[in-house]
């Protein structure tokens, strides 16, 4: 029987869907698609024994096995390999518990970020970890990918919320790592380690959180700069001063362009970049109004925004990313450098842009050093710019050494997927790299689980 058939008789048509168009919208997540696959089946499971059964089927026949929360990755990490079978955990999203005493959540891994959030709430809490999809992202592809988000400035990014895991490995067998409680060193730390593994080492089927304290106070400043680079300068001003901003994002005036074209908004007139800060809890008032001077005194126009006018802007920061599909022509970046180096990247960028030939916009979660710069060349009329794509491309390449020559990583948040695969090896030398492969050959050693990813 092949492995469509097993599966499908093992778990019931209603969960092994064959047909075309499921195939096609399961085959690829968000980032660019280097080698197009359609599955052989995407298997939506809705328990723990189904996610056991495809694994096993898989392992029983070498098929290779890629998981997916909602595919909203964008490096690649939930592309379809050749002959695989897609695992979707989109149907598995209960949350489990949720324990305002012990301040945690025990959750499914397909409840989507502000499903759990909203969930929270009632109780004065929150998941912190906030990635701008968390509409739409699933907690397991938060973990899969270590996710960050705008909150994370001052909460940490998802490994810092994780305490515990369930896992099915490679064999079918289902492990649990970690502990229920905040603190715990027992033995090597598995829950760590398979957060940010990109489905490469087990799959993901349950995850409790820690949930912090949903702030009484939120204070929101837009700082509006003549300039990109003193709106970075702007990000070091606040941290000197000592004062942790919730969320400290950085928009170019390329980005507030294209906001203000899709959405209406009027940004770009109030200056050439923003710099976007939250504070929050008891002490809101009293840290934005600690910062506000500081970045007066950096050439800004600082406005205190009223709740909805505050809410507006988190939103449209949130939905920046989301102008212009990326392909070939349009890519997007997720490096990170010491914040030090924040404003000296920030003007290696624009000279990138002038250089190359091609158009920038920039968001960054400057808070944590991290940047999105997002080049694009207009398609190219073969006979007028053929050499567009190779110069997007050495913009790309440049962009990435300049982050890693600064002390910086080749990604921040999004994870190395497929895509960037190809300048893992400029960030680590090969005995790390080997031992990575040493890990990925303990925990999968026929290579089923999402092969081709992520090391
Ligand atoms: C508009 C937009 C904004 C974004 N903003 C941010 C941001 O601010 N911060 C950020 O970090 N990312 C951001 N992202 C990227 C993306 O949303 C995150 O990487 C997110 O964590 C992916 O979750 P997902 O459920 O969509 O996972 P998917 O895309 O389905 O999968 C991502 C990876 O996780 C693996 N995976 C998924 N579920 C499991 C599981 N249960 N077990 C094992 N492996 C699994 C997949 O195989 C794949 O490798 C953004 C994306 C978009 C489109």
């Amino acid at each position: 029987m092949s492995i469509t058939g097993e599966l499908t008789s093992a778990l019931g048509p209603t969960k092994v869907l064959l047909d075309e168009p499921t195939l096609a919208a399961y085959a690829v997540d968000e980032a660019p698609v280097l080698d197009y696959q359609l599955p052989l089946a995407v298997v939506f499971a809705e328990s723990v024994e189904d996610v056991q059964a495809t694994v096993r089927a898989c392992a029983a026949r070498g098929v290779p096995l890629v998981a997916r929360g909602a595919g909203t990755g964008v490096s690649g990490g939930a592309h379809a390999s050749q002959g695989s079978i897609v695992l979707s955990l989109e149907r598995m999203n209960r949350i489990l518990d949720l324990n305002p005493d012990d301040e945690t959540a025990v959750v499914e891994p397909g409840v989507v970020n502000a499903d759990l959030n909203a969930a929270a709430a009632p109780h004065g809490l929150m998941y912190a970890p906030d990635p701008a999809s968390y509409k739409r992202s699933t907690i397991g592809g938060n973990v899969a990918t270590n996710a960050g988000g705008l909150r994370c400035a001052k909460y940490g990014v998802t490994r810092d919320s994780v305490l515990a895991l369930g896992v099915v490995l490679a064999d079918g067998s289902l492990i649990h790592t970690g502990h229920q409680t905040f603190k715990g060193v027992a033995g090597y730390d598995l829950t760590g380690l398979f957060v940010g593994s990109e489905g490469t080492l087990g799959i993901v089927v349950g995850v409790t959180v820690r949930l912090k304290y949903l702030p009484p106070e939120v204070h929101t400043i837009a700082a509006f700069y003549p300039d990109f680079r003193s709106a970075a300068a702007g990000v070091l001003a606040v941290g000197r001063a000592r004062v942790q901003p919730a969320i400290m994002e950085l928009l170019d005036g390329g980005s507030l362009a294209h906001l203000d074209a899709v959405h209406g908004s009027d940004l770009a007139a109030r200056g050439a970049a923003l710099l976007l800060i939250q504070t929050d809890g008891f002490g809101a008032d009293a840290e934005a109004a600690a910062i506000r001077p500081l970045l007066v005194a950096g050439g800004a126009v600082v406005t205190m925004e009223a709740n909805a006018e505050a809410e507006e802007l988190v939103e449209l920061r949130r939905s920046s990313r989301g102008v212009g599909d990326e392909d070939e022509y349009r890519v997007g970046e997720d490096v990170a450098v010491p914040r030090s180096r924040l404003v000296d990247y920030v003007a290696e960028l624009e000279a990138m842009a002038v250089t190359y030939g091609v158009h920038l916009k920039v968001v960054a979660h400057a808070g944590d050093g991290n940047l999105h710069p997002t080049f694009w060349v207009d398609r190219p009329d073969s006979s007028v710019d053929s050499d567009a794509l190779e110069r997007l491309g050495a913009a790309l390449d440049k962009s990435v050494t300049i982050a890693l020559a600064m002390g910086g990583t080749i990604t921040g948040e999004h994870g190395i997927g497929q895509y960037k695969l190809r300048w893992l090896g400029l960030e680590q030398k090969e005995p790390v790299r080997e031992l990575q492969r040493r890990i990925k050959e303990l925990f999968d050693p026929a290579g089923i689980l999402n092969p081709g990813k992520a090391i």
